[in-house]
């Protein structure tokens, strides 16, 4: 986990008056190691490896409470369960792959142009978006 990541937890629990949990270190750092956006029962397997105490109704509760606090970023993409992600990294929009349910990360300057463009001529400033693009592999002819 970036150490980065792992501050801002400790902070944000101070802050808020709670603890810092052995649980939520540990939900948090094996997130921020999956580059593959889990969702909580993958997350939930990968846990359990390393605290085999930590029930899937934990990292639903830790889920949301870091989400709370803005340390990481549910996505709900087009099959609808929710997928999670570390907070911290740079912007970026996703291809999510429908055979196989890999989620790719990119980032194009030309989409948040574009983006910006048609906020501004709705004479809106953009406070946020969500950009998927839904792929499957192409078939050789
Ligand atoms: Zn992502």
């Amino acid at each position: 986990m970036t150490d980065n990541l792992e501050k801002k937890l400790e902070e944000l629990c101070k802050e808020k008056g709670m603890r810092v949990t052995e649980q939520r270190r540990i939900i948090l750092k094996i997130l921020s190691d999956s580059p593959d956006h889990p969702n909580a029962e993958e997350l939930h397997r990968r846990v359990v490896r390393l605290a085999p105490s930590i029930s899937i109704a934990t990292v639903y509760r830790t889920m949301n409470t870091l989400e709370s606090y803005g340390l990481i970023e549910r996505h709900i993409f087009a099959d609808g369960r929710a997928r999670y992600e570390a907070g911290g990294s740079e912007h970026h929009d996703h291809l999510v792959n429908v055979e196989t349910d890999e989620i790719i990360e990119f980032r194009c300057d030309e989409i948040e142009e574009l983006q910006k463009k048609i906020a501004d001529e709705h004479g809106f400033d953009i406070v946020g978006h969500r950009f998927e693009i839904y792929v499957r592999a192409k078939k050789r002819r």
